[in-house]
């Protein structure tokens, strides 16, 4: 959460449209997965954070075509992740889901009171401190956030839990899907288990409760 940009920076948005522009043309010229089907190949799916350091490519070990990663602020279970863990299992065929959440994740850094007052002063980019975040914009901010959960976190363990608990009881998800809780350390580049999510998100758990 340290050294986000702030307005002063925004003109670097120029070069970054370049940069990309310029990776992509790269990435083309030797192109070879254009005949990939639409269906993960390896009938998975991820639910994990958009934070910048997670690269589930990597971490996971995936290829174009592999598996389905769906990625938002904190990777939780909302009700957008769940829409799309609906469309990778009803029209994609995935099997088995993961949860995986991070150490030092930015949402255990604020709270929805926190964001909505930072958002109500400005909507240019607050600073972070000592006390945690302030504002240092113009405003006017909005009121608007006050109509968002932002789904921070408290405990991270607890968080995974509460997931793949969620995504577990989900009328629409069906029992036979296991559900594995992680969490990725962004110091050494691991996967840890949740016993406590997996148990949840397990097959045998869901079939016993329903
Ligand atoms: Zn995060």
């Amino acid at each position: 959460m340290h050294g986000a940009p702030g307005p002063d920076d925004w003109s670097c948005i120029v070069s970054v449209l370049d940069e990309v522009l310029s990776a992509n043309e790269a990435y083309a010229a030797d192109f070879d997965k254009g005949d990939l089907g639409m269906p993960p190949a390896r009938r998975f799916a991820i639910l994990t954070c958009m934070d910048a350091r997670l690269d589930p490519a990597k971490y996971a070990g995936l290829s174009e075509g592999d598996a389905h990663v769906i990625r938002n602020a904190g990777g939780r279970a909302s009700d957008d992740a769940i829409r799309s863990l609906v469309i990778s299992y009803k029209l994609l065929g995935t099997a088995e889901w993961f949860v995986i959440h991070h150490t030092n994740c930015g949402m255990e850094f604020f709270t929805d009171e926190a964001i909505r007052g930072l958002l109500a002063s400005s909507l240019e980019t607050a600073a972070l401190g000592d006390e945690g975040f302030y504002d240092v914009g113009e405003g006017p901010g909005s009121q608007e956030a006050n109509n968002i959960a932002f789904l921070t976190i408290s405990n991270l363990e607890d968080s995974v839990v509460e997931d793949v608990t969620r995504i577990r009881n989900h009328p629409l998800v069906p029992a036979g899907i296991p559900i594995y809780g992680y969490i990725y350390d962004v110091t050494s580049g691991k996967l840890v288990e949740v016993p406590a999510a997996t148990g949840a998100g397990s097959v045998a758990t869901a079939g016993s409760a329903a």
